[in-house]
């Protein structure tokens, strides 16, 4: 079964817009695409990077930014923040359970250090891949690539 990500993406952002009603969410979907997956598993994927964009991100700019679009047959969704961001020597253990950047910085926020565990494994059983690009006290970008689903590509 295929599924409109821009559909299930909108979904979310509405969702989370009238809960974070003092956040901006910039949503730009330049192509309709479709991938097989369970509508249930991908708006989980969003709820984790979407409540981690909203968690981290810094008083002055409560904004973030979602792209959806196609690219080499493959879908390819964009969440933005412009938050607090990750140190580079943290970006590739985010992944592991129970691993949290906090160690020096004191942080309100609460968590277990599950959610992105969690992403990627939800990621990977659709045969995609999900990445992050981050700049501390710039922001952080996830890239998450599904492939397109056969008939439409
Ligand atoms: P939870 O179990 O509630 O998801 P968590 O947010 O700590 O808690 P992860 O989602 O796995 O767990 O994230 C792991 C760590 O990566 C976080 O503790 C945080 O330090 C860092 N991180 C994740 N997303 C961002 C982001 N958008 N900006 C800055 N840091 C982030």
């Amino acid at each position: 079964e295929a599924v409109d990500v821009c559909a299930v993406l909108d979904s979310v952002v509405r969702n989370f817009s009238s809960v974070y009603e003092d956040y901006t969410f910039r949503q730009i979907c330049r192509e309709r695409v479709h991938i097989p997956i369970t509508v249930l598993h991908l708006e989980q994927i969003f709820i984790i990077l979407l409540d981690n964009a909203v968690k981290y991100s810094r008083e002055s700019r409560k904004e973030i930014h979602l792209f959806v679009y196609a690219e080499n047959g493959k879908a390819n969704i964009v969440i933005q923040d412009f938050g607090i961001g990750i140190p580079q020597e943290d970006i590739p253990y985010v992944f592991h359970r129970f691993y949290r950047v906090d160690k020096a910085r004191s942080r309100k926020q609460g968590g277990n250090g599950l959610g992105l565990s969690i992403a990627k494994r939800l990621v990977e059983k659709y045969e995609g891949t999900i990445s992050i690009e981050s700049k501390e006290g710039e922001g952080t970008k996830v890239v998450v690539i599904f492939p397109i689903k056969e008939k439409q590509r």
